[in-house]
């Protein structure tokens, strides 16, 4: 496969670019196009002298996206770097982050700068300009609770503008930019961080329990931001496969949302499901409980299996040779006997890719 050629004398755009190794699935990938860019106005240039009518799809870290085995798109892929502090005073530093810094390594200098907020979205993989899409979010915080603003580019009026969290229409996983796919590229990321160490957020799951012996580790009384990231960071090492060593896109089912009645039904033969309570009398089902209890707990099928640690992930054993379809037979797979025995309909988390570069995301509600 010819992959990597460069066109223009210019190393910014790539041709036949091959994307099985900038997908954290590892699966096989071809683009028609990628462009790199590493400067705003770079965008600029390039949208200038495009079509309308050429189909553009951005990519970041690939961790949240099913590409397909043809991408015949133009790839957009935001690396321009940098992390600049535009206000500060005792309580607050106000930094804005251009999109193509690594998420996690966001989090961590903040931290160690002591600037406070993001410690709980620690290891989450991707680049910071990807995060206000699905409003990135983990052990109970969400990236809506530190973001200000973003500024993006709309690429079918080609201008630039400036968000602000109400303007990005934040959900539950769920923002403006995901709503309306193709349709916004972030390039820079406004964040308000504070500087006093006591406000945490550790009652989630057993990070109270990991960063209180982190504290005491360090002789504090109180688990300290520090301590909840390095909590936190232990917990995802210990529960989540590394897509590094194991291909996968995290959690690849979202939780269903049923009625509180057919919750019940359920618990009359499953006494054990685990359900969340939700307003209006829903239920929020735990969808890795149901697949495990249904048996497909490292099961699957080949390559693309749930994992044997935590079935809410499906991981792909066949890395840079599975497709999309693979992905999709075994989705079908597992979401048909979830049905068969749950009667609960499973719907998919990352994005899915088409061939021309539109994406399709499936909605519980
Ligand atoms: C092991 C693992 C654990 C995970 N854990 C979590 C978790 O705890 N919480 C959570 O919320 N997510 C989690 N995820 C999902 C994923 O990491 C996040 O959604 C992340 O923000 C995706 O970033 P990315 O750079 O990889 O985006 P990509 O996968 O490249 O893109 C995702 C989507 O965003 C769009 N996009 C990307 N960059 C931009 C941009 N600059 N402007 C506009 N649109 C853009 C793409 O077109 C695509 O639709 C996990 C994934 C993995 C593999």
């Amino acid at each position: 496969m010819t992959t990597n050629l460069c066109f223009d004398n210019d190393t910014r755009y790539q041709s036949l670019a091959d994307l099985s190794h900038a997908n954290t699935m590892a699966l096989s990938c071809v683009a028609d196009t990628v462009v790199t860019l590493t400067d705003e106005s770079q965008l600029d240039d390039f949208m200038a002298n495009t079509a309308d009518s050429q189909p553009l799809f951005v990519l970041s870290g690939g961790s949240n996206v099913l590409l397909p085995e043809q991408l015949q798109a133009t790839v957009l892929r935001p690396q321009m770097r940098g992390i600049t502090i535009t206000a500060q005073t005792e309580d607050y530093v106000d930094i804005e982050v251009m999109a193509g810094e690594n998420w996690h390594d966001l989090v961590t200098h903040t931290v160690n700068k002591g600037w406070y907020g993001l410690e709980n979205l620690a290891l989450i993989p991707g680049l910071t300009g990807a995060a206000p899409v699905q409003n990135i979010g983990a052990y109970g915080v969400q990236l809506e609770d530190s973001m200000r603003y973003v500024r993006a580019y709309h690429l079918p009026s080609k201008t630039w503008h400036q968000l602000t969290t109400i303007d990005c229409q934040f959900g539950y996983r769920d923002s403006l930019f995901k709503r309306t796919p193709n349709t916004w590229l972030i390039s820079r990321v406004g964040f308000r961080l504070h500087t006093n160490q006591t406000h945490i957020s550790a009652d989630y799951g057993d990070v109270q329990a990991v960063a209180q012996s982190y504290a005491e580790q360090h002789g504090h009384t109180q688990p300290t931001p520090i301590d909840v990231m390095n909590a936190i960071i232990d917990i995802r090492k210990q529960k989540l496969p590394d897509p590094k060593q194991l291909p996968n896109c995290g959690s690849f089912f979202q939780n269903p949302i049923i009625t509180h009645d057919q919750f019940s039904l359920l618990q009359a033969t499953y006494p054990h499901i685990v359900g969340y309570p939700m307003p209006d009398s829903m239920v929020k089902v735990a969808a890795g409980w149901l697949i495990e209890h249904a048996g497909l707990k490292g099961g699957g099928i080949e390559p693309i299996i749930t994992h044997k640690k935590q079935a809410l992930v499906l991981t792909n054993h066949a890395p840079y040779q599975a497709t999309q379809t693979d992905v999709i037979t075994a989705q079908n797979h597992i979401a048909k006997c979830i049905y068969d025995t749950f009667a609960i309909t499973l719907y998919r988390e990352p994005v899915w890719v088409n061939t021309d570069g539109t994406v399709g995301y499936e909605y519980a509600a």
